[in-house]
């Protein structure tokens, strides 16, 4: 039997497409400068039996797998490759448990980020990790890329969240993997190696979570600079007090004025950045927080500050950092880079950043997590535009390196996906990379998980 008539007989009906205009729009993913290959099927399995039932086929007959969640990707990641199946997890999105007393969920992989505090806030929790992507990411996506967001600076990263996972192996084995206790040391780490595997060593179809206690409320305090140094001061001068911000996000002014131009806000358009910081601690230390975040902006050379601690105000600021993207992905083709230092390099890397722009003759943009040290320089291109877009890249890679320069690391949160496998081995080393294809090998003989990204 060929492929495609085995995959049909493995799956009820409605479950497997083949028709272009229906699968279409499973090949993009949001990497909108790379061109998607064209799947030979799409996928749409509800159950764990029937995502092993097809992998055992696609085993049968090597064809490759392309996992994919809500196709947010920004490496990448999800994109279709030519004659594979796409296995999308987008139906899976049941919210199968809620544990309220021990504070866990256990999720689909097709869950939604945002809905899961959504369907936690009315028992006083939530779920951390934010990726400004919330409304439109999945958890299993989060898994796969180890998704930070804009709160990790206080909570921490997915990894730190994920408790348990269920697994589909590259031979339809079906596992689970950790503990549903707080503590748990039995065998390896096997639950940390599925987190940030980006596809590539097996397919998550169930996850639990840890939730956290939702804070009472935020206090907020903006800050503008006139020189990206003055905001990197500040930065590494918050981090190295008695602080402990749940947010520190940045802008500089390119970004602000776009942002400003899609939400008219008011927001200073001749600064050279904008410091985002939030304090979620019980009152009224929240209050004080920011305060003392205001006065360290001050000395570290801030032309003005203020705080809030009214909800609307707060979220009208929070929208204009999670717009930055949409709002620029409005105005052409955008090469986002996802950058990581130690935060005291931040102002070098900002530099560096700034100097890439200028060699390459390239708009670069830089909005990021300023709390954790990850940078997002993204790269704003004109639509067909080949020459621009050759200099971006070039901009792009120069980017990386510099990061790397420093002491970084070449993704903070986005992943390595299609677009920064080139860069991998100098930041890992050589004999690293060498074991991590041995365990892509052992988990993958045939190469059939998501070949051609990471590894
Ligand atoms: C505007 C914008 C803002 C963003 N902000 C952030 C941010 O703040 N922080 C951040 O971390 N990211 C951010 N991202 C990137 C993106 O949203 C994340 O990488 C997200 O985790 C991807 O989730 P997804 O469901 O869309 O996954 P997809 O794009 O569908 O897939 C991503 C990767 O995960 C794999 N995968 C998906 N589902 C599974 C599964 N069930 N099992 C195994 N592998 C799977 C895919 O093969 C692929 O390698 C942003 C993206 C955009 C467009």
């Amino acid at each position: 039997m060929s492929f495609l008539a085995e995959l049909g007989a493995a799956l009820p009906d409605g479950t497997v497409l083949t028709d272009p205009d229906v699968t279409d729009r499973f090949r993009m993913d949001r990497t909108t400068w790379l061109t998607p290959g064209c799947p030979v099927a799409v996928a749409l399995p509800t159950t764990t039996a029937e995502v092993a039932a097809a992998v055992k086929v696609a085993a049968t007959h090597r064809v490759p797998i392309v996992p994919r969640g809500a196709g947010s990707s920004l490496c990448g990641g999800s994109q279709a490759i030519d004659g594979a199946l796409t296995l999308s997890l987008e139906r899976m999105d049941r919210i199968v448990d809620l544990d309220t007393a021990d504070e866990l969920v256990v999720v689909e992989p097709g869950v939604m980020n945002a809905d899961i505090t959504r369907a936690t806030s009315e028992h006083g929790l939530f779920y951390p990790p934010d990726p400004a992507s919330r409304d439109f990411c999945s958890i299993g996506g989060n898994v796969a890329t180890n998704a930070g967001g804009l709160c990790c600076v206080k909570y921490g990263v997915t990894r730190d969240y994920v408790q348990r996972l269920e697994v589909v192996l590259a031979d339809g084995t079906v596992i689970e993997t950790g503990h549903d206790t707080v503590k748990g040391v039995a065998g390896l780490d096997m639950t940390g190696l599925f987190v940030g595997s980006e596809g590539t060593l097996g397919i998550v179809t169930r996850a639990m979570l840890r939730l956290r206690r939702r804070p009472s409320g935020a206090a907020t305090m903006v800050a503008f600079f006139p020189t990206l140094t003055a905001a990197g001061r500040a930065v590494a001068s918050i981090a190295g007090s008695e602080l402990t911000p749940s947010l520190m996000e940045i802008m500089d002014r390119a970004t602000v004025n776009v942002v400003e131009d899609a939400l008219g806000m008011g927001l200073d358009r001749e600064a050279a950045s904008l410091l985002l910081l939030q304090s979620d601690a019980p009152e009224p230390l929240r209050g004080t927080e920011v305060a003392r975040a205001a006065e360290l902006c001050s000395s570290a050379g801030a032309s003005y500050t203020a705080a809030t601690e009214d909800p609307d105000e707060a979220e009208a600021l929070m929208q204009a950092r999670r717009m930055a993207g949409p709002v620029l992905e409005q105005l052409g083709e955008l090469i986002w880079d996802d950058v990581g230092v130690r935060r005291s390099r931040i102002p070098a890397l900002l530099g560096r950043i700034e100097e890439a722009g200028e060699r390459h003759g390239a708009q670069v943009q830089t909005f990021g997590h300023a709390g954790d040290g990850n940078m997002h320089p993204t790269l704003l291109v004109p639509r067909d535009d080949p020459d621009a877009r050759r200099r971006a890249l070039l901009a792009f890679d120069d980017i990386v390196e510099a990061a790397l320069d420093l002491g970084g690391t070449i993704t903070g949160e986005h992943g390595v996906g299609s677009i920064k496998a080139p860069f991998l081995e100098r930041e890992v080393g050589r004999a690293n990379l060498a074991l991590q294809r041995r365990i892509k090998r052992t988990l993958d003989p045939d190469g059939l998980l998501n070949p051609g990204r990471w590894l």
